[in-house]
């Protein structure tokens, strides 16, 4: 397995605030790339190792008779349509599509309405075997877990897509699922994604400021404020050098436990719905493996990719959450049979 290297953080920010030591938490960044993934192995949008006499998980909130959304197949064919119009050179002004090809990328993203004659069955979002994630957290005598959605808007969820979990032991699973049901229609192309393959990774991360004492977040404020547009030019509007919420403390893209990625709202009590238990991060998916802001998280093998061009590695999965946003996905301390709590940052 070829491996992704996360670079070293510009400086030990507990050097700097020994306080923050005692909150470091380890999390492990799952770097999704495209691939060919199977059921055997882990994987962001590839095939589950189901059981075949488990019933497949559905959302009985999209029934029908009618839907708006997009077809599964239609999306992955107009994204192969994108990709190879992006890889074929073209000349200075030339349009990137054909209209043939316009029209296959528009059946893929833009939702009609279509019939629907039952409950909506999930897709898979994400498998991971604790072979590639020893620190995977589960329960007692399980070595797999599963994450499934309905790629659907839930107004109750953050009109985002309702997330399930399974936990199993592979070898459970004797005679697995040959054929997954598959939904006819999905709410958005957004909430499909492409097979990817791992490389797990292991980083460590201290609190979103958000997360911080007031005290502690300005004083790592006026810090930062101190060592803005060092060696810069004066009066120039420059980004601070470094940056502790982008830099320093919580790492983008999909992920495995560490701090929770607590962006455009305060951080709130959270608590599980079936006990009133507190719960802990889980899994955090992200429409982007790093940005602009967070560029310094860019794996080393990437290094050619400066942007986040539709063909580079850190959208591999295209998943697009709300207004690039990340899932958190929460499980219960006291039980991982209690659904999980998910929130929108
Ligand atoms: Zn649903
Ligand atoms: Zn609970």
């Amino acid at each position: 397995m070829t491996t992704r290297t996360t670079p070293p953080r510009p400086l030990d920010i507990t050097a700097v605030f020994p306080e923050l030591a005692p909150l470091a938490r380890t999390a492990v960044r799952l770097h999704p790339r495209a691939g060919a993934p199977t059921a055997a192995g882990s994987s962001v949008g590839g095939p589950l190792l189901w059981p075949a006499e488990e019933p497949w998980p559905t959302c009985p909130e999209h029934a029908g008779p009618w839907q708006h959304g997009v077809a599964p197949d239609d999306v992955h064919v107009g994204r192969r349509v994108l990709r190879e119009a992006w890889a074929r050179p073209r000349a200075e002004g030339a349009d990137l599509l054909t209209e043939e090809e316009r029209a296959l990328v528009d059946r893929g993203t833009e939702p009609y309405r279509t019939a629907l004659d039952g409950p909506v069955p999930l897709v898979p979002v994400a498998q991971i075997r604790a072979a590639d994630v020893p620190t995977l957290p589960r329960p007692e005598g399980t070595d797999l877990l599963q994450v499934l959605w309905c790629a659907f808007d839930h107004p109750e969820d953050d009109y985002s897509p309702r997330v399930e979990l399974r936990w199993r032991r592979a070898a459970d699973v004797v005679t697995p699922l040959a054929a997954p049901p598959r939904p006819a229609v999905i709410g958005s192309d957004d909430y499909l994604p492409e097979p990817c393959v791992l490389h797990p990774e292991t980083v460590t991360e201290y609190p979103a400021p958000h997360e911080l004492p007031e005290e502690l977040a300005d004083r790592i404020h006026a810090w930062e404020a101190g060592i803005e547009g060092d060696g810069g030019i004066e009066g120039e509007d420059e980004e601070p050098e470094v940056c502790y919420q982008y830099d320093l403390a919580v790492a983008p893209g999909w992920k495995l436990g560490g701090h929770a990625p607590w962006s455009f709202s305060d951080p709130f009590p959270m608590a599980c719905a079936e006990c009133g238990a507190g719960v802990r991060p889980l899994l955090t998916i992200d429409g982007t493996e790093w940005d602009g802001g967070s560029g310094s998280w860019a794996p080393v093998e990437d290094a050619g990719y400066t942007g986040y061009h539709f063909l580079g590695p850190a959208l591999e999965t295209q998943i697009t959450i709300g207004r690039s946003y990340r899932l958190q996905v929460y499980v219960c301390e006291a039980s991982y049979d209690h659904p999980p709590v998910q929130n929108m940052q």
